[in-house]
């Protein structure tokens, strides 16, 4: 049964539109069960009917012409109740309707089961019998197995285009929302320019060739260029490899022949399609029939054709790379966006970036932050494949994007930029002044930085140093561990643009989703695994030449605090302090003047919340990681997308958190800051302020609307405002308040733009 399920799901998963999609699942689910009919009704949101939109078994002519409303029918009664329904003799069923297009007076049984994705219903998959019998047990079991597992495909090619085209009715997709996280903050409005990542097969879209000739001619010559690279590997091994071994190339340059693989993909060119769609569409075809072979032999030259079509691919895209015209707003869209794509694409023209791979901590998205760019990253139901000159709004504040929207929202989230333009430009005259409220109490605001370019923003928003240098970021875009002349460099640089301020160094906190590429950590929970300080204590070598560094950058500037991420014990702590001492020691033995920097913890880790007091023995301040602290506490992953929905720092279990760690603090020494996004959002930075927190760093861009917000109010409003919502019992009745309070106090412009809230 396993392997029947994983073979629809298979062949589901390489459909390359939609009507393919669901004639492959009426087809093979009839088969698999032995039914007499399979049917699949999809849900028009715009209509709010059921459509027919394939079956066997009934009539043909039924397709696409058959729908029922909301609620109606048998079909509308399984969609209403979200759970199967299993009849031995629909007809009796009070919900039975009758449709005379369909025939089916001829079949007794029924069971329907909802396709629900993402909480939502996208239809319902119904199987058919003449006999009058109940389906037994392991028949249900398997029908919500397959609805379950086609649901996630069934979305992504309904988002598609091309089902849009091929069927008009189901009008939902225009304006459709695409759910991922935010990588940076910001809105754009744009034209979408899909990069293919390097040959990838799967990502290739369908396009109309616009030269037949030329896509031919260009098609023969990368074909004749990967039998040419073919035949020298082939040559190059022939001193290591015997001929058998070597029967593989022969095999490679068979199918290449002119008269296999190329001659079909030249029939799909001239059939109208482009040289790179016509090659996706045969090498997934063949490739699909070895996969579904029952011989290993035969399975493996699936990816075979898979390579050589990649190797083809790859030269195609060379040659397509010059023709890319970009437009004046380009959104940059790929599967896996890269670095050397942000590179591509002239500054002046890129306004967005989406990528369906990656997470807020990915390398790209880094970039994007530190060039202003708004993104939005792990976007995983996005149908890249068709979005290609299509209008996107990239809302990085919300991680969403929509394609083809509505000009009602163009409209709205015009006014939003623009909103933002004006609010940005009319808080220029604050950078200089002071972050206190209006009765005097101050509140330093820092930033947090990894890049170069992270300085000039910063210093023109008025920060009052950094509280959080990450410092994997220059560790994350280098090939190798730098030494330590290069991160000396760095450090530096960001400890001389911001003298005499305070600059908050965080030692390397690798691990997690933050991987380098030249030091690959496997794990199968990464976020509960190697990560920040467990990664380096078990690494001195490499956390001695960081911190010898940082200290050696500091000489005669002495604006440098270490501060370390992830601990969850305090022997991490004083392990920690030994070893940065050390070297302090070692570093003035040798006649550098430096004095000894102040040490930090950050609180993140659930536990850590519990020892503030302890671990506030040893240290000089604590700084507390919010977006970790979010993300362990809900146990919410804070990079999928699937569960974005649940992670939210105003949650009241993370408020309450955040309280108490305040509430302790007040008992040490230690300064106590915050440097997670909820420092950033004027509405988390008034209630922090209220906790007591004696400093927030945050994004350089958010800095001016939180400074004003903590300008315009009185620390005694704030306290209000906190009272009032620590005991509340949802983040979206948090939210509320703070939004009713801040409208009172005439700070409703700070609101960070959002039109989904
Ligand atoms: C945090 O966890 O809140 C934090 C500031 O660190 P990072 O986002 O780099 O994990
Ligand atoms: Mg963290």
């Amino acid at each position: 049964m396993l392997k029947t399920l994983q073979r629809i799901v298979q062949e589901v998963n390489s459909a390359r539109n939609l009507d393919e999609t669901l004639s492959i699942i009426v087809r093979k689910v009839k088969r698999a069960m032995k039914t007499d009919v399979c049917s699949v009704y999809l849900f028009d949101n715009n209509s709010q009917r059921y459509i027919l939109m394939d079956s066997v078994g009934l009539k043909k002519e039924s397709i696409k012409q058959v729908s029922l409303s909301a609620g109606q029918g048998l079909v509308g009664y399984v969609g209403l109740r979200e759970e199967p329904v299993n009849l031995d003799d629909a007809t009796q069923h009070p919900n039975y309707v009758y449709f005379a297009e369909t025939g089916e007076e001829r079949f007794h049984s029924f069971l329907g089961v909802p396709i629900i994705h993402q909480r939502r219903i996208l239809g319902v998959i119904v199987v058919q019998e003449q006999a009058k019998r109940r389906f037994d047990e392991g028949e249900e079991a398997f029908l919500i197995t397959i609805s379950a597992q086609l649901a996630g495909l069934l979305a992504h090619s309904l988002a598609t285009g091309s089902s849009n085209r091929s069927d008009p009715r189901l009008s939902q997709i225009h304006g459709s929302c695409f759910r991922g996280v935010a990588g940076t903050s910001g809105i754009a409005i744009g034209t979408a320019v899909v990069v293919l990542p390097v040959a990838n097969l799967e990502s290739v879209p369908d396009r109309p060739a616009e030269d037949i000739e030329q896509e031919i001619t260009q098609f023969n010559e990368a074909l004749a260029a990967v039998r040419y690279d073919i035949h020298e590997v082939n040559r190059r091994l022939a001193q290591r490899l015997s001929e058998e071994e070597r029967a593989l190339f022969d095999a490679y340059q068979g199918m290449l022949d002119d008269s296999a693989l190329g001659h079909e993909v030249n029939n799909k060119i001239r059939e109208g399609n482009w040289a790179q769609g016509a090659l996706c569409q045969v090498v997934t075809r063949h490739a699909r029939f070895f996969e579904l072979s029952e011989d290993d032999y035969l399975k493996e030259r699936a990816s075979d054709i898979r390579d050589l079509g990649r190797r083809v691919l790859g030269y195609l895209q060379k040659a397509e790379q010059q023709y890319i015209e970009y437009p004046s707003q380009a959104i940059l869209v790929s599967q896996e966006v890269t670095p050397a794509m942000l590179g591509e694409i002239p500054k002046e023209k890129l306004v967005g970036l989406v990528s369906v791979q990656g997470s807020s901590n990915s390398h790209v998205a880094i970039l994007a932050r530190a060039m202003g760019i708004p993104a939005v990253m792990g976007t995983i139901d996005l149908p890249v494949a068709v979005l290609d000159g299509q209008q996107l709004i990239v809302d990085s504040y919300q991680g969403v994007v929509f394609n083809s929207p509505s000009d009602e929202l163009l409209i709205q989230y015009g006014q939003l930029i623009q909103a933002e333009e004006k609010l940005l430009k009319g808080l220029e005259h604050i950078a200089g002044l002071p972050c206190e409220t209006l009765d005097g109490h101050k509140i330093p605001l820092l930033v947090n930085t990894g890049l170069a370019q992270d300085i000039t923003h910063s210093l023109n928003h008025g920060a009052e140093g950094v509280g959080l240098f990450r410092t994997e970021v220059p560790f994350m875009i280098s090939e190798r561990f730098p030494s330590e002349s290069e991160q000396q460099k760095v450090y530096r640089a960001q400890l001389e643009a911001f003298y005499p301020q305070p600059v908050v160094m965080r030692t390397l906190d690798i691990g997690g989703d933050k991987a380098l590429p030249y030091f690959p950590i496997n794990e199968a929970n990464p976020f509960l695994g190697w990560r920040g300080i467990r990664v380096t204590l078990d690494h001195p070598e490499v956390f001695l030449v960081q911190v010898r560094a940082m200290l050696r950058a500091s000489e005669d500037l002495d604006n440098l605090q270490i501060m370390l991420p992830m601990v969850s014990n305090v022997p991490e702590v004083t392990e920690t302090i030994s070893l940065i001492e050390r070297a302090w020691h070692e570093l003035c033995q040798e006649g550098l003047n430096i004095q000894r920097p102040d040490i930090g913890v950050m609180i993140e880790v659930p536990g850590a919340i519990y020892q503030v007091a302890q671990i506030a023995k040893y240290v000089d301040f604590l700084s507390v990681g919010s977006n970790d602290l979010t993300q362990y506490l809900l146990a919410v992953d804070r990079n999928n997308p699937r569960v974005a929905s649940l992670y939210s720092s105003f949650h009241p279990a993370v408020l309450a958190a955040l309280n108490a760690i305040a509430e302790a603090a007040k008992q040490t020494d230690c300064r106590l800051g915050l440097c997670g996004e909820l420092a950033g959002d004027p509405r988390g930075a008034i209630l922090l302020m209220a906790m007591g927190y004696n400093s927030l760093s945050m994004n350089a861009v958010n800095l001016p609307r939180v400074k004003s917000a903590i300008r315009s109010l009185h620390r005694r409003d704030a306290v209000q405002l906190l009272d009032s919502v620590l005991n509340l019992e949802t983040a979206e009745q948090v939210l509320e308040q703070i939004s009713l309070t801040m409208e009172d106090l005439g700070l409703k412009q700070l609101l960070q733009p959002s039109l989904l809230d």
